[in-house]
């Protein structure tokens, strides 16, 4: 009916746009105007449709999260990064979610914040506007509470801290470095307010989501450069664009993929987009002049890819010479180790890289073969695997081999027992999501 609505009123010399209002008006009277309660109720699912499709026809898409009132708890089947870019956090007191994982990355961001995530809720009895109580210590979520409940809240509440931990050393008594996750300035002050001894991961896909463009180098710029500045003597380790897999960007349409996790994601997309990996270095080279700062590549699976990424520094740095601009010659490029490929070939890696850092979250997803936001492989998802602890030796021996430092940037190094055992296998640094873990690591590491 709405096709024919929609026909019909292009026929009578309407554009898409008005013809989608035209059918809306239509078919929303239509609707309104039928004698039973259920069927005229109908009215509004043919405007939200027809809404829909306008903004899709228009191109103009609205922030379904805009106005959030204050204490909201987000109840949803599944969310994606870019929702969580579009939600004002301070606003947001938790997630409930059917599907994801705790690497996912809107767990990620909810940590950086302090906001606790459940998954694999079964939220159909969770209904519009229900008070819920959520643990995020213990997962434990509590739908309409009643009184005693509500008290034996209060009361654990009262009582959760995290836990003070052993200092973190490895064999020869070295102490680990606590270095902080970041997807933004606000997370930079936090984690180094925290203790932080570096920021190990600076998310630089953050920036490029929170904006409606491509940041131009000045943007970027002036975000690294600041970041730099609020590091002083401390490392800043920028990672360039990581987009794919869960990761879109609004306004940068890229082919659909079967299979984006294993498709054209991190230094694969910025290597097919070099003009736009170029904006990217030239404004990390022009923050290192104000800092410590590292540049780090994700997704990295051949010699090749890190070969070409440093002849592009090579040439923005020539560039920003012959333009007299200030920048970091010589500036530390490392990469991530997240694919298996890396793990083999982190011999051959090492001697090209600044560093390593490995990104478990990606790396566990692969060597395992388990999806990181699917529940219902979450029993695969192990970093304690045989296979994923052997993945992790062998890359940390490439390291010691080659000279260079070596760090665990994933959420595995957020788990108090699996950090013990990253420690005893002669990782570097590790570098964490949670700023009030890095407190208690710090506390007790001083
Ligand atoms: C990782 O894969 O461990 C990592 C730190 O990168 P991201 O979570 O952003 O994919
Ligand atoms: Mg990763």
């Amino acid at each position: 009916m709405l096709r024919e609505t929609l026909d019909a009123a292009v026929a009578e010399g309407k554009t898409p746009v008005e013809a989608v209002e035209v059918a809306s008006e239509r078919l929303a009277a239509l609707f309104s105007g039928i004698d039973d309660e259920y069927l005229r109720a109908r009215a509004d699912d043919v405007k939200d449709v027809c809404r829909a499709l306008r903004d899709c026809l228009s191109g103009y898409v609205e922030n379904p999260f805009a106005g959030l009132p204050g204490d909201a708890v987000i109840v949803s089947e599944e969310l994606f990064p870019s929702d969580v870019a579009a939600m004002d956090l301070n606003r947001v007191r938790a997630f409930i979610l059917r599907k994801g994982s705790l690497t996912s990355h809107v767990a990620i961001i909810a940590r950086s914040k302090g906001i606790p995530v459940l998954f694999g809720v079964d939220i159909n009895s969770i209904g519009d506007g229900d008070r819920l109580l959520v643990d995020g210590y213990e997962g434990i979520l509590t739908v309409r509470p009643d009184e005693a409940e509500e008290e034996a809240f209060s009361e654990r509440a009262a009582h959760q801290t995290p836990a003070a931990e052993e200092p973190l050393l490895k064999q020869d008594g070295t102490p680990v470095r606590i270095y902080g996750n970041a997807g933004s300035l606000d997370d930079i002050r936090a984690t180094l307010n925290a203790g932080a001894e570096g920021i190990g991961l600076f998310r630089t896909e953050f920036l490029f989501m929170n904006s409606d463009h491509h940041p131009t180098e000045e943007e970027q710029f002036a975000v690294y450069r600041q970041a730099a500045l609020e590091c002083g003597n401390r490392p800043l380790t920028i990672r360039t664009l990581d987009i794919g897999g869960d990761k879109t960007l609004t306004y940068w349409e890229l082919p659909r993929e079967e299979n984006p996790f294993l498709g054209i994601r991190g230094v694969r997309l910025s290597l097919d987009y070099p003009g736009t990996l170029k904006t990217q270095v030239r404004a990390i080279l022009r923050a290192g002049a104000f800092g410590i700062v590292w540049m780090m590549l994700p997704m990295i699976t051949t010699c090749a890819e890190l070969r070409r990424v440093k002849e592009i520094v090579r040439e923005a740095e020539s560039e920003l010479a012959a333009e007299s601009v200030p920048h970091a010659s010589g500036l530390p490029v490392g990469i991530m180790i997240e694919t298996p490929a890396a793990v083999l070939t982190a011999g051959e890696l090492a001697r090209e890289s600044a560093f390593f850092s490995i990104g478990t979250n990606d790396l566990i997803q692969y060597v395992m073969a388990a999806d990181r936001g699917n529940p219902g492989v979450a029993r695969l998802y192990d970093p304690m695997a045989q296979a994923v602890r052997k993945a992790i030796e062998i890359t940390v021996a490439a390291a010691g081999e080659a000279g260079i430092p070596v760090g665990v940037c994933g959420e595995m190094a957020s788990d108090t027992e699996s950090r013990k055992w990253l420690a005893s296998c002669g990782v570097d640094n590790i570098s964490l999501s949670s700023p009030s873990l890095i407190g208690s690591v710090r506390g007790e590491t001083r």
